[in-house]
């Protein structure tokens, strides 16, 4: 799997700022001095703590995403708010060197060889089809859900930290997890502040409230608790 953010929205920062600033100063964007880094952290800071998110719409990050399975990106594309363009199994014909299979390591573990085999007979079958006329767009019903796929994922940052709750909790799936491991890391190189602020949904709750708790999160004991960890989750 590769994660590479292609293009994100210029000072993300300063844009996130002026967002707030305007709903709370009689001034026009254009009219607004330019402050620290730290002035517009904190302001930004406050904003979202007090739950006004949409502020962070106007920031947004474009990843390609490659070689991960479909089975991950159709758990991606459930996320209506992104936009995406994904490798198409209508127009793309898969010969040797463009197709390939995720294995998940349980699988691997004991069941290589079997797996190997299977998704080899998929493939050949699949090009024997296409060899004798049958569309690319019929012939891939053969194709498993373990079949490598590229996408691109555009998601404006109040996006990305909704997506990053759910799918950043370690009771998501393992290959989606570790997609978004990945799109943090990219964002780190961006803004720490902003990468700071990817996290799974107990670190902004102050609690789990999954059924089968990981066992991750030290719970704390008091709505005070609760609400200084969140706190600290955007200090740098
Ligand atoms: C552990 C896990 C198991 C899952 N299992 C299944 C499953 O078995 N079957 C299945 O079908 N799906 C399953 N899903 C997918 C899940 O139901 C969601 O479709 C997916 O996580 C997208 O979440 P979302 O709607 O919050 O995200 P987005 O579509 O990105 O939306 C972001 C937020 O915008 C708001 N929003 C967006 N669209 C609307 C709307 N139309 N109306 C009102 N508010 C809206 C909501 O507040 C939403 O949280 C699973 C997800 C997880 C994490």
């Amino acid at each position: 799997m590769k994660v590479c953010l292609l293009s994100n929205t210029p000072d993300p920062i300063k844009v996130i700022y002026l967002a707030c600033r305007t709903c709370y100063s009689k001034l026009a964007p254009s009219e607004m001095q330019e402050v620290t880094d730290e002035k517009m952290v904190s302001l930004i800071k406050n904003t979202i703590l007090s739950g006004h998110h949409s502020v962070l719409e106007h920031a947004s990050f474009s990843f390609s995403v490659e070689g991960v399975s479909r089975a991950l990106t159709h758990q991606l594309v459930r996320h209506r708010l992104a936009s995406y363009a994904q490798q198409s199994q209508r127009y793309v014909e898969y010969k040797e060197d463009t197709l390939d299979f995720v294995m998940p390591k349980t699988i691997a573990k004991n069941y290589k060889d079997k797996f190997d085999a299977l998704m080899k007979e998929i493939f050949k079958t699949y090009r024997e089809l296409v060899e004798d006329g049958v569309p690319a767009e019929d012939a891939r019903y053969l194709l498993p859900n373990a079949s490598t796929t590229n996408i691109i994922v555009t998601m404006n940052f109040r996006e990305l930290m909704q997506f990053s709750k759910i799918r950043l909790c370690y009771r998501a799936q393992w290959e989606i997890l570790e997609m978004v491991k990945k799109m943090k890391d990219e964002v780190t190189t961006v803004s720490q502040f902003l990468a700071n602020g990817l996290q799974p949904k107990c670190q902004h709750l102050g609690y789990c409230d999954e059924t089968k708790p990981c066992g991750c999160y030290k719970f704390s004991t008091s709505a005070l608790e609760v609400k200084s960890e969140r706190n600290k989750l955007w200090d740098m």
